[in-house]
């Protein structure tokens, strides 16, 4: 049993799937939670020549965290000082709790020699 990992998508804990790029044998073995993210990196990856841009990706994941959010805030009674903050300000809180979530993600992923990239 390994140590769990973040997963190279979403920064959920990996479930078990591994890409390592057979034309890339010194890039990094990627870890992914589910095999729907493992073939979106592959099929990124190649059209990409290797890289994967996730900025405009995570751009739209908060843009539809919104909707959960305002969900949540309902639910707890919270939404009256959320209801007239501008999109921006909700965009920063749920950057705010995803990017702790992903750091803390990190911090607990220890690094294998296999992703040591030299
Ligand atoms: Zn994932």
């Amino acid at each position: 049993m390994t140590a769990p990992h973040a997963c190279a998508v979403c920064g959920f804990q990996d479930r078990g799937f591994i890409f390592v790029d057979p034309h890339r044998p010194a890039a990094p073995v990627r870890r992914f939670c589910s095999m729907h993210h493992l073939k979106f990196w592959s099929s990124t990856s190649r059209r990409n020549d290797g890289m994967v841009d996730m900025t405009k990706m995570e751009k739209q994941a908060i843009k539809d965290a919104r909707r959960p959010f305002a969900e949540a805030l309902t639910e707890l009674g919270l939404m009256e000082p959320f209801f007239n903050r501008s999109a921006e300000d909700i965009d920063r809180l749920i950057t705010a709790a995803v990017t702790g979530f992903k750091k803390s993600m990190d911090r607990q992923s220890p690094l294998t020699d296999d992703e040591v990239p030299f």
